[in-house]
C-alpha cells in the first residue's frame, strides 16, 4: 500500500514526500482509512510505530476539507500527551505533515509560565496538544474551553495511568462535547486501561500493531550481575569499552539519574540528565543536546524518557532494572529504531534478580549473561569522585527540592563511605565484605522506588 492509495489531500502527500516517507507503517495503513471515515479508534501501538502520523494525517485531511474559523479560546482538535517532551514532539509532527496547509497548532504543558499560553490560546487554535494538568489549569482559569473539540486524541494512555492522571482524565472526559471523534492509543491494554478507553470511545474500531516483544527481538540483550554499589564503575568501563553512538542510561529515581551524571562528569565523561525535577528549560536543553549529538549520553528516568523519539540510539543501558517488565520493553525500544540493530545492557544487582526473571518471562528472551570486565576490580578501586553539583542546577530548585536533594546527598555520602569500605574488603584476599543487598535496601528505604513515586505525584511527574 502507498500513501497515495489512502485518499489523503494533495498538500499532505506533498509533505510526506518531502519527509521521504515511502509507504505507510502498519498502524498507518490500518488506522488512516478508519479515521478518514470519522470513526472512533482504539489503537494498541507504542512510540516508534508511526502512530503520530496515523492520527495526525487524517485529522489534517479533515481540516483541509472542512475549513472553519477557530473557536475563540478553544480548539477543533485536542491531543493529550503524558509528557511535555512528547507534547512538543507531536506538535512538531503536525507542523511537518501540515507544512503545505493553513492551520494553527499550539502546545501547552506545565513547568513554564502560563500567561504566554493564555495569550496564545485567546485566539483559539485548530489543534492543541496538551498535558492534562496544564490543560485543566487553563480551563479552571477560564482561559480555555474544550467544548468545541471535533477530534479528541488520548495518546500513551497506559503512561497517563502510571503517572496518576486518572482523575484529570475523568474530568476532561466530562468537559468534552458529546459529538466528536475519539482516538485512544496505548502500548498495552490491561483491564484498567480498557475501562478508561470505554469512557472516551464510541463503538471504536480496534487496531493493534507490533506486539511488544517484536521490538525486543531486534535488540541484542545482555545482563551483568554486579553489586549495586559498584555499578558506577561498571558504567564507566562499559562506556569506554563499547562503541557507542548514542546511549540512553536508565535509572529508577530522579536523584539516581543526577548521581550517575555527576559520577560520569567526575570521570571526565560528558552526560546530561532528564527527569521530572528538572526545569523545562533544562529538559529541553538536555534533549536537544542529545538529539543533535552534542552529548552522547542521556541519563533518564522512565517517565521522562517515554515517548521520546531520538534516532541513532545505539545502546540502552539499564543502570537499574525497572520493577515492571513492560517498562523494560519500553526502555529497550528506544534503540533498534527504524530497523536498526541495538544493544541493551542491564546491570543486575542481587535484589534485582526477580525483576530480571519477570522480564525474561514477559519478553520470552533470555538475556546473555556477560561477566564483569577484567579490569573491573581496579576500576572500582579507582572510581573517580562525583563532580560537584553545578550552581545553575541549584538555583532553579524549589525549597522542597533543595531539602530533598540535601537529604539525598547525605545518604549518598554515607553510601560512598560504605562503598569504599566494602570494595576494599571485598577485593582483599581475606575479604569480609558485607552483603551489598543489605546496603542497597537501606538506601532504597529512604530514596528508592517508593520515594520516587511520591515525588512523581507531587510534581505532576512530568
Ligand atoms: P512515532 O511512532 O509517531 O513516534 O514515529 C516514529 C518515527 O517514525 C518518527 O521519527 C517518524 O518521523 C517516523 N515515521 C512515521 N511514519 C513513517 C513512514 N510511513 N515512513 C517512514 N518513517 C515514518
Amino acid at each position: 500500500m502507498q500513501f497515495t492509495d489512502l485518499g489523503l489531500a494533495e498538500p499532505i502527500l506533498k509533505a510526506l514526500a518531502a519527509k521521504k516517507y515511502g509507504s505507510p507503517t502498519p498502524i498507518q495503513s490500518q488506522a488512516i482509512p478508519v479515521l478518514l471515515k470519522g470513526k472512533d479508534l482504539c489503537g494498541i501501538a507504542q512510540t516508534g510505530t508511526g502512530k503520530t502520523a496515523a492520527f495526525a494525517l487524517p485529522s489534517l485531511d479533515h481540516f483541509a476539507r472542512n475549513p472553519k474559523p477557530t473557536p475563540l479560546q478553544g480548539c477543533r482538535m485536542l491531543v493529550l500527551s503524558p509528557t511535555r517532551e512528547l507534547a512538543a514532539q507531536i506538535a512538531q509532527s503536525f507542523r511537518d505533515y501540515g507544512r503545505f496547509l493553513k492551520f494553527s497548532v499550539e502546545v501547552v504543558f506545565g513547568g513554564v509560565p502560563i500567561n504566554k499560553q493564555i495569550r496564545a490560546l485567546g485566539r483559539g487554535a485548530d489543534i492543541v496538544v496538551a498535558t492534562p494538568g496544564r490543560l485543566l489549569d487553563l480551563i479552571d482559569q477560564r482561559a480555555f474551553t474544550i467544548k468545541d473539540t471535533e477530534i479528541f486524541v488520548l495518546d500513551e494512555a497506559d503512561q497517563m495511568m502510571d503517572m496518576g492522571f486518572i482523575h484529570p482524565l475523568k474530568r476532561i472526559a466530562k468537559l468534552l462535547p458529546k459529538e466528536r471523534q475519539n482516538l485512544f492509543f496505548s502500548a498495552t491494554m490491561p483491564g484498567e486501561i480498557e475501562a478508561l478507553a470505554a469512557q472516551f470511545l464510541n463503538d471504536p474500531v480496534k487496531v493493534s500493531v507490533a506486539p511488544q516483544s517484536t521490538t525486543a527481538e531486534r535488540v541484542r540483550q545482555q545482563a551483568t550481575f554486579v553489586n549495586q554499589m559498584e555499578k558506577q564503575a561498571l558504567l564507566n568501563l562499559t562506556i569506554r569499552n563499547e562503541d557507542i553512538d548514542r546511549a540512553l542510561i536508565f535509572t529508577r529515581t530522579k536523584h539516581g539519574a543526577d548521581r550517575v551524571v555527576r559520577f560520569l562528569e567526575g570521570a571526565g565523561i560528558q552526560a546530561v540528565a532528564i527527569h521530572g525535577n528538572k526545569s523545562q528549560a533544562q529538559r529541553t536543553t538536555a534533549l536537544q543536546a542529545f538529539r543533535h549529538g552534542h552529548v552522547k549520553l542521556l541519563v533518564a528516568t522512565d517517565i521522562a524518557a517515554r515517548g521520546i523519539d531520538v534516532s541513532g540510539v545505539s545502546h540502552v543501558i539499564n543502570f537499574e532494572l525497572p520493577n515492571v517488565p513492560e517498562q523494560y520493553v519500553h526502555r529497550i525500544g528506544r534503540t533498534a529504531r527504524a530497523g536498526a540493530e541495538g544493544i541493551a545492557i542491564s546491570f543486575v544487582a542481587d535484589d534485582e534478580r526477580p525483576y530480571l526473571k519477570a522480564i525474561e518471562r514477559t519478553t520470552k528472551v533470555k538475556l546473555d549473561i556477560v561477566p564483569l570486565p577484567e579490569n573491573f576490580v581496579e576500576a572500582v578501586r579507582n572510581l573517580p569522585k562525583a563532580a560537584p553539583q553545578r550552581k545553575g542546577q541549584q538555583r532553579e530548585q524549589t525549597p522542597e527540592q533543595k531539602a530533598k536533594r540535601a537529604e539525598g546527598q547525605r545518604r549518598y555520602q554515607d553510601q560512598q563511605k560504605q562503598q569504599r569500605g566494602n570494595a576494599e574488603r571485598a577485593h582483599r584476599p581475606d575479604g569480609d565484605a558485607k552483603p551489598a543487598k543489605k546496603n542497597f535496601r537501606r538506601r532504597r528505604g529512604g530514596g528508592g522506588v517508593g520515594a520516587h513515586k511520591g515525588a512523581v505525584q507531587k510534581t505532576g511527574g512530568r
